[in-house]
């Protein structure tokens, strides 16, 4: 369900303060983006858990409908 694979190669990425493929040897970003009007969100650390806040829609997006993309890191 929560699996994070690179883009361009489907290896599963590694987690070292950013993601990274040691494949491809990419860096990526983790980006949400709005189920409902597709801007990109905002993140939210609150108490250990992390929240996506959407400033079109100006409320929050629950983790479960938001549309996660990574984003090589030039
Ligand atoms: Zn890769
Ligand atoms: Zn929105």
């Amino acid at each position: 369900m929560n699996s994070n694979n690179c883009p361009k190669c489907e290896k599963e990425l590694d987690w070292q303060g950013h993601y990274h493929c040691s494949d491809c040897d990419e860096r990526f970003n983790k980006v949400g983006f709005c189920p409902d009007c597709q801007a990109q969100l905002e993140k939210l650390q609150a108490c250990g858990a992390a929240n996506y806040f959407c400033n079109s829609c100006n409320e929050l997006k629950s983790k479960s409908r938001v549309r996660f993309e990574f984003q090589q890191v030039s």
